[in-house]
């Protein structure tokens, strides 16, 4: 695959702007292994972090400041000069004094640009001096990459203010870069605010939800044209934030749409009498079987730091689908199930029997909510 001159352009004309500040390895990466659709770390050049408290402090990044971005295309370039200059990264030099550095060998924080490879290029042939791979990266934006990009075009800064400290937006800001600026693979946890499905979440993953920016159009940022939670009385601006721990989210199986916790009263009476009416008379099993704790349960979507070390909701998901409709389930067949709902992702840990109950034990009893919006359906 071989980039456009144009793209070349691209490339030369951010980069010219920057700063050599590490080896110029000509071969390229040596021992990356970066492919097409990939997820990647960059490192902002100093010019963007050099002011900030935490730089002075610590003489390298801070926080969440690196660019976020997916691989999408790697291509090559034909010939050049040895004047060209190529992007910056930081030299070891500039933060092997750092405490951070001194005790875990690294950078520290999570300032690494993010985003996507989206091309991969060689250039055929030119000068020992130039280098021979370019990578076309399109960036993840943070809260702030947003802010700055759109300003007054926001719709609602309301609600940026509720994206999360660790969350990244997609975007078609595409960069062309050389591989020495890659730092690693990363792994972004996706999920859809409007879906069931939940990847398993740690307080300290990236996260994203579906959302894309158009940068190259500056088109308003139109938060409400995005997926939302909840419903109009919201108080938490529709958004579920995985850091927000004060708060979980119930999914209403009739109206296919979380809701916040904060937002919906809890039932009066804790009976549930019209479970029957209701068709959820799965949730007064009293049974002791394993699957049938799992699914009397509230279908839940809480970050692991906050309660529960799995969101079970894909499992739960499955297991009233076939307790509707009259299926018989067996603890015996649990395995499968598991494996069937995704609940691990395909690689299902020898004890995941003991994870079920764990997190089972940490929900506790439920306090059941009728769903404010078809107000039909325990939740
Ligand atoms: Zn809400
Ligand atoms: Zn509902």
């Amino acid at each position: 695959m071989s980039i456009t001159s144009e793209e070349f352009e691209l490339f030369y004309n951010k980069s010219k702007t920057l700063k050599i500040l590490g080896e110029n390895d000509t071969d390229g990466s040596e021992g990356l292994d970066v492919n097409v659709g990939d997820s990647v770390l960059a490192m902002p050049d100093l010019s963007e972090y050099r002011h900030t408290d935490y730089y002075r402090k610590h003489k390298t990044l801070a926080g969440d400041m690196y660019y976020q971005g997916k691989v999408v295309k790697l291509g090559q370039r034909r010939g050049g000069s040895k004047t060209m200059p190529v992007l910056a990264m930081p030299d070891l030099s500039e933060y092997r004094h750092t405490d951070y550095y001194r005790k875990h060998k690294t950078l520290a924080g999570d300032m690494y640009y993010q985003g996507k490879v989206v091309k991969l290029g060689q250039r055929r042939g030119g000068s020992k001096t130039m280098p021979s791979v370019v990578i076309a990266v399109d960036w993840y934006y943070t809260y702030y990459d947003i802010e700055k990009a759109f300003g007054s075009k926001l719709i609602d800064k309301f609600k940026l203010a509720n994206m999360g400290h660790l969350e990244r937006v997609e975007s078609n800001h595409r960069d062309y870069i050389l591989p020495q600026n890659i730092c690693d693979v990363c792994h972004p946890k996706v999920f859809k605010e409007d879906e069931i499905s939940m990847p398993l979440m740690d307080p300290e993953d990236y996260f994203m939800r579906g959302w894309s920016l158009d940068i190259i159009s500056r088109s308003k940022f139109d938060l409400e044209g995005q997926a939302t939670v909840c419903y109009d009385s919201c108080i938490k601006n529709q958004m579920y934030n995985p850091a927000d721990t004060d708060v979980e989210l119930r999914w209403c199986m009739k109206c296919r749409k979380w809701l916040h916790t904060s937002c919906v009263d809890a039932e009066d009476d804790d009976d549930l009498q019209k479970a029957k009416v209701r068709g959820q008379k799965y949730i007064l099993l009293a049974d002791k079987s394993l699957w049938a704790r799992v699914i009397s349960q509230p279908i839940r979507r809480v970050s692991r730091e906050h309660k529960a070390p799995l969101s079970l909701e894909k499992l739960q998901r499955r297991l009233i689908s076939k307790w509707t409709s009259g299926q018989v389930i067996k603890d015996q067949d649990l395995m499968e199930e598991v494996r069937k709902s995704g609940l691990f992702d395909g690689e299902i840990p020898d004890d995941f029997l003991e994870m079920v109950e764990v997190a089972l034990t940490l929900m506790g009893t439920p306090e059941w909510m009728t769903c404010p919006i078809c107000k039909s359906y325990y939740i």
